[in-house]
């Protein structure tokens, strides 16, 4: 037996390791820095990347350098650039410098913190950093915070930690013989809702979706009613979904109302602020806000704009019993003589192996600071307030719903321009601008309109990427209008 591995064994060399990561850092500062110089999207048609790549595996290992250039030759230029500043589609993220650095190292350790014992920093950081958090955002001590990978996971754990408190013991029978149970959010609300209320087994019927008022802010008297009628019909109402930060337009839900009436009525409230949580760092926001304190459950996606590279979604738990309730499950070889001082996060979540997701998150708070963050977030309001008020100024745009965060929705609709035409209009807008890689945008419908979303929330935008947009719209609404006609 020598020291040594086998020639056909082992990884790659710790030296060749380095040459190489060197080169891998001095891409990812490079493509940082240039991003904004590429198309935001690419030039490709479906299948270009599988017709580019070998159909077979290599037999015998090749030179990571080769690996590296078909990434930049054949990968990058296939990619839709999320780090453009000019990227404005869905939820506009972006990772940031720290969050990219954190994430590196995440990878190098590997750890597996589904137990305190596999790994005791990462469970201890994660604690620690969800209080600090928790803390900025303004929730009280009995929250606690874990980390999935996503917000339609968080959600899905915080509504079976709701049918738990809901149901007398889901354990034995399951919900074969019990109530039907009920769960109500406003249709403006994620489909990641439906998609849990369907996974835990309640069925299409378990979701009541609910209207909304002229400013797409779920409807109050019609959540009450729909809980009375429901109990009414021997149904056990479960839990609330309200929404602070909606996908299509960040309308946001009358929180303390909500929240009285869910106390009221004994039901779970769950908050999807996936998308608006960050903005309870301003004080500004906090009459926005007020009552969500009062949730039993939060979802806050600092991979929305907490510049934390994807994936990192933050459920919080007022009661953490009933998520351990819902998923705490320990196999022999899991247990452990740890005693009731440590957290074992696998015991709220589906998952049982879980990445060290903290350690970005953490070195995104210290690198900027509660302070820097919020200045950046005001940025981003600031340039999304701009964008309404330019649209609002341009004859034959307009403005299709109230703007409390940072994506602004419109669209252009000349005089004359009506219905499905006004629909298709905009639609060859958006893909004229999204083609041309000038800039990337999404669209919605509201109340049945199409409306084209402009989402602010990249660290690197500016005012100058912004007019650009504005202009390549303009331009594409000429011209698409002219065809139009
Ligand atoms: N909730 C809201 C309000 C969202 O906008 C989204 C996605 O955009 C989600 C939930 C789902 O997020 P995730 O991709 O983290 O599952």
């Amino acid at each position: 037996m020598t020291g040594e591995p086998s020639p056909s064994a082992g990884d790659l060399p710790p030296e060749e390791f380095r040459f190489l990561a060197h080169q891998v850092a001095d891409w990812v500062a490079d493509y940082l820095r240039d991003v904004g110089d590429l198309p935001v999207f690419p030039d490709v048609h479906p299948g270009f990347l599988r017709e580019a790549l070998p159909q077979m595996p290599p037999d015998e290992g090749e030179p990571l350098e080769e690996a590296l250039e078909d990434f930049r030759r054949l990968v990058v230029p296939g990619i839709t650039h999320w780090n453009h500043p000019s990227f404005h589609g869905y939820f506009a993220i972006t990772g940031s410098g720290p969050g990219i650095l954190g994430e590196m190292l995440a990878a190098a350790l590997n750890v597996n913190a589904m137990m305190w014992r596999s790994s005791p920093a990462a469970t201890e950081l994660e604690e620690h950093v969800l209080g600090w958090l928790r803390d900025m955002l303004g929730l009280p001590s009995p929250f606690m915070g874990t980390i999935n990978d996503t917000a339609s996971h968080s959600t899905l754990y915080a509504l079976a930690a709701a049918r738990e408190a809901a149901a007398a013991d889901l354990s034995g029978p399951g919900l074969a013989n019990g109530p039907p149970l009920r769960c109500y959010a406003s249709e403006e609300a994620h489909s990641s809702v439906d998609k849990a209320v369907l996974t835990l087994g309640m069925g299409r019927e378990g979701i009541r979706r609910l209207p909304t008022n002229g400013r797409l802010e779920m409807d109050l008297s019609a959540l009450r009613k729909a809980i009375r009628e429901d109990r009414d019909r021997g149904c056990i109402p479960a839990a609330v979904v309200a929404t602070l930060g909606t996908t299509s337009t960040s309308s946001v839900d009358p929180m303390g109302a909500i929240a009285a009436l869910c106390r009221e009525e004994g039901v779970w409230l769950h908050v999807d602020a996936a998308y608006g949580g960050p903005l309870a760092l301003l004080p500004e926001f906090h009459d926005l806000f007020a009552g969500w304190e009062h949730a039993e459950s939060i979802v806050v996606n600092p991979h929305k704009w907490l510049f934390t590279p994807v994936d990192c979604s933050v459920l919080f738990c007022r009661r953490p019993e009933m998520l351990r309730a819902a998923f705490s499950l320990t196999p022999e070889y899991l247990q452990s003589r740890d005693g009731d001082g440590v957290t074992n996060l696998m015991d709220y979540g589906v998952a049982l192996g879980r990445r060290f997701r903290a350690l970005k998150l953490w070195f995104v708070i210290r690198y900027f600071g509660v302070e820097g963050l919020r200045a950046r977030l005001r940025d981003h309001l600031a340039m999304a307030g701009e964008w309404v008020t330019e649209v609002q100024a341009e004859p034959g745009w307009e403005v299709m719903a109230p703007c409390p965060m940072a994506t602004p929705v419109f669209r252009y609709a000349p005089e004359g321009v009506e219905g499905g035409d006004a629909d298709g209009l905009n639609q060859a807008i958006m893909d004229r601008v999204n083609r041309s890689g000038v800039a990337f945008l999404s669209h919605t419908r509201v109340r049945g309109s199409l409306a084209l979303r402009l989402s602010i929330g990249n660290l690197k935008t500016t005012r100058v990427h912004l007019a650009r947009t504005w202009e390549a719209l303009k331009e594409a609404a000429t011209r698409e209008a002219a065809r139009l006609s």
